[in-house]
């Protein structure tokens, strides 16, 4: 039921995950990275997508 299912939207950034972005976290040494739910690794999520 998510939009980004469309495959339009945005993809997670994660190496090795297919899944739909679904926030941007704040990455200490890469910077803002777009990820899914399960990718955010304890990161401060900086804004949803
Ligand atoms: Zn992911």
């Amino acid at each position: 039921m998510s939009f980004a299912s469309d495959g339009s939207g945005p993809f997670c950034g994660a190496l090795g995950c297919t899944e739909a972005a679904d926030v941007v976290i704040d990455h200490p040494e890469r910077g803002e990275i777009v990820v899914c739910n399960d990718c955010t690794s304890g990161y401060v999520v900086v804004r949803h997508v």
